[in-house]
């Protein structure tokens, strides 16, 4: 079972690493339709009946693309996506309003907890971790009348105490940024395609196929290590530089 994280889509080319142009967007999910990948259902997954063959499209961030160029396109093709929205960024500018999330979730799409100010919960304090994520989610189910099921923890950065935290407050799966492919799917440590601006159909059609996640995997252990060892801005102010044209 296969998660695809997505943050901005773009409908140019932007500088930014992790936005994607919309064309890309359009591929993946061609590649996942011939590759007979079918869309999944957050509920099948929360029983456990999610099928080897179900994809499911997250957007973190709550960016205003998401409802302005994302869901109309993902609509067109019968997709339902998952948005991890951070709360307090509600409202700001380029980003998501209150009402457009609960547009949103009236659509059939799943709105998730990305947390409430969107800062690093794994070095966070056990009650400062719960607060985030309560008030978070009582937002999100003021807004959308349901109960947030789904944790993508700010960062990829989790813990057994994010689990267990989420858990309490009824979020049983947990969204993480480790990449894989759920080969054994572990519902409060999902792993996920971390899609960029540098990753067009051929590379995604060749990790359904099995193949060519392995440096991926490496990758991502590296830069998590770069994370530790140096302060966030410079590390991405490196992988900018790295991947700029
Ligand atoms: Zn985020």
């Amino acid at each position: 079972m296969i998660f695809l994280t997505y943050h901005q889509i773009s409908l140019l080319d932007a500088a930014d690493f992790y936005t994607v142009p919309v064309r890309f967007l359009q591929d993946h999910l061609t590649v996942l339709d011939r590759k007979t990948f079918t869309c999944g259902t957050i509920n099948d997954l929360v029983a456990g009946r999610a099928k080897k063959t179900d994809y499911f499209v997250t957007f973190d961030d709550g960016t205003a693309d998401h409802i302005e160029i994302v869901a109309p396109l993902l609509e067109k093709r019968a997709v339902k996506a998952i948005f991890f929205v951070p709360t307090a960024k509600l409202g700001q500018a380029g980003r998501l309003s209150r009402e457009q999330v609960v547009e949103l979730a009236k659509r059939g799409h799943e709105i998730g907890c990305h947390s409430h100010e969107h800062r690093r919960l794994d070095t966070m304090s056990e009650s400062e971790i719960r607060e985030q994520l309560r008030v978070s989610t009582e937002i999100l189910g003021d807004l959308t009348g349901q109960k947030t099921r789904i944790l993508a923890p700010p960062g990829g950065y989790t813990s057994p105490i994010v689990q267990k935290i989420a858990a309490e407050l009824g979020m049983p799966l947990v969204r993480t940024m480790k990449w894989g492919i759920n080969r054994s799917p572990v519902l409060n440590d999902l792993e996920t395609i971390a899609l960029n601006r540098k990753f067009p159909a051929a590379k995604l059609e060749k990790i359904l196929d099995g193949r060519g996640l392995l440096p991926f995997k490496i990758l991502y252990a590296a830069k998590q290590t770069a994370k530790a060892l140096f302060p966030l801005r410079l590390y991405e102010c490196v992988r900018n530089a790295m991947f700029r044209r």
